[in-house]
């Protein structure tokens, strides 16, 4: 096992790898902006290493300043957490050239994933069904409408670099195709550096649901169920839950195991997260995520399963410490993400917290690393914390997350909380029948 473990993020995530850390028995290494000298997890971490100015590009995405402060403090592996680095497979390659292991997958399957019309491809492969669309990039426009006349409109226009919400166009007919595709070429290639784009047919009534997956060096591969993530604005996840209440455990088998087999045959190391739409009891698959989620938290909450501790054992190349006939579903979890923007007009607000009592209780679970005097840099993502509450129903569950959203006080600055508190108590949310596009029609009706 590991002795030090350097830790390239930032916020609740790099609290979250320090705690894993602490409690396997080895050290950390913080690294961090100078915006970031009094975040939490650098205050808790054993060592820190300041690796530059505030923007990201200088400090949390500069690989040798994270090389070098590795190296300095003798670590012995990195974990790159979510965002940032964590899918970059340049970076995955230069960390194994340095001889320190990445705490994730190999370069070549994050490389592969990372372009969207590879990774349908292999995953068609491995027996995946893929959202119907074009074999490829598109090439021009009129091939374009060729493909897009089969699919029937609407069709959505795709970076196969895309990320974070980005990169995406929809389409209702022949006449917008063409600006479509040279906005979502120019956005793709200012955003990701590669313009390629391709074109899927566009569901219009699905829900966004995603199996977790884990695996290890012995070609041992779990899946831990899935999590359903289809309040969305902006394409942005904004709440989720486990499991999702349009499935059932015949689907669930079904459908894990088709995902079990498949990152079976890719010969995939590490944590993942396979995204579906799910629509009139169909999945099609649209990305396969390389690295843990944000979302991680709910899925530990009904299996009792470290995902972060695991993701260690297995880089450190030991066994998974479970099968998947040991993988017991318990309860419902849901995670609301707690960002500091305005709740409905989700104007940024970062700025000093002055005042801040986080929930508890059974089934509470608060993963933030904000307190009472610490100011909230204006530099990154807005998300400041994650409320996690497990329930043995559903319904506990709902009646729980109400009970501490109304705990939750976070002084001085904006908090999307009022906008979960309205969300939850909507009839549609608590019947659990919402598709991908509810919220942003809620969003819509309260204007
Ligand atoms: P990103 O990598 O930016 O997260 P994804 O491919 O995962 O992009 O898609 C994000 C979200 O965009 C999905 O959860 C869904 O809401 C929407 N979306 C993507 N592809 C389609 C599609 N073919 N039809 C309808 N909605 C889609």
């Amino acid at each position: 096992m590991f002795d030090k473990v350097l830790i390239a993020n930032r916020g609740e995530i790099a609290l979250r790898i320090h705690r894993a850390c602490q409690e396997m028995g080895i050290s950390t290494v913080a690294v961090h902006s100078t915006a970031d000298e009094n975040a939490m997890h650098v205050r808790l971490a054993d060592e820190s290493v300041c690796i530059g100015p505030p923007a990201s590009k200088d400090s949390y995405l500069n690989i040798p300043s994270i090389i070098a402060a590795a190296e300095i403090t003798g670590a012995d592996a990195i974990h790159p957490g979510y965002g940032f680095l964590s899918e970059n497979d340049k970076f995955a390659e230069i960390v194994a050239e340095h001889k320190l292991e990445f705490i994730g997958p190999t370069a070549e399957h994050i490389r592969l994933m990372g372009d969207k019309i590879s990774a349908k491809d292999v995953v068609k492969k491995l027996g995946i069904p893929v959202v119907p669309g074009s074999e490829g990039a598109v090439k021009d426009i009129s091939q374009a409408e060729k493909i897009a006349k089969k699919l029937g409109y609407p069709v959505i226009v795709k970076a196969a670099s895309g990320g974070g919400g980005r990169g995406m166009q929809v389409v209702h007919n022949k006449a917008e195709l063409g600006n479509a595709i040279m906005a979502c070429k120019k956005e793709a290639g200012a955003s990701f550096g590669d313009d390629t784009v391709y074109l899927e047919k566009y569901l219009t009534l699905p829900r966004h649901i995603e199996f977790q997956v884990i695996a290890d060096k012995h070609g041992n591969v779990c899946h831990l169920g899935e999590r359903d993530c289809s309040l969305q604005r902006r394409h942005q996840k904004v709440l989720e839950e486990a499991p999702s209440p349009a499935l059932n455990t015949e689907e669930r088998n079904k459908m894990g195991e088709v995902v079990r087999k498949a990152i079976q045959g890719l010969g995939y190391i590490g944590a993942g997260t396979i995204e579906f739409l799910y629509e009139n009891g169909e999945f099609y698959f649209i990305e396969m995520n390389t690295r843990i989620q944000v979302e991680h938290p709910i899925t530990e909450m009904i299996t009792g399963i470290d995902l972060v501790r695991e993701q260690i054992r297995v880089a450190a190349g030991l066994p998974l410490s479970f099968t998947q006939e040991e993988i017991k579903f318990s309860g419902h979890s849901i995670e609301c993400r707690i960002n500091a923007e305005d709740p409905f007009t989700f104007m940024p607000s970062p700025g000093k917290i002055n005042d801040y009592h986080p929930p508890g209780g059974l089934g509470v679970r608060v993963d933030s690393g904000i307190y009472s005097g610490y100011s909230i840099p204006p530099y990154y993502d807005s998300m400041i914390a994650k409320l996690i509450v497990h329930g043995k129903t559903r319904n506990e569950c709902l009646m729980r997350l109400r009970r501490a959203l109304g705990e939750y006080v976070i002084g001085g600055i904006k908090t999307t909380i009022p906008l979960h508190q309205s969300l939850i108590r909507e009839t549609d949310f608590i019947n659990g029948s919402y598709d991908i596009h509810w919220l942003e029609n809620y969003l819509k009706n309260l204007e």
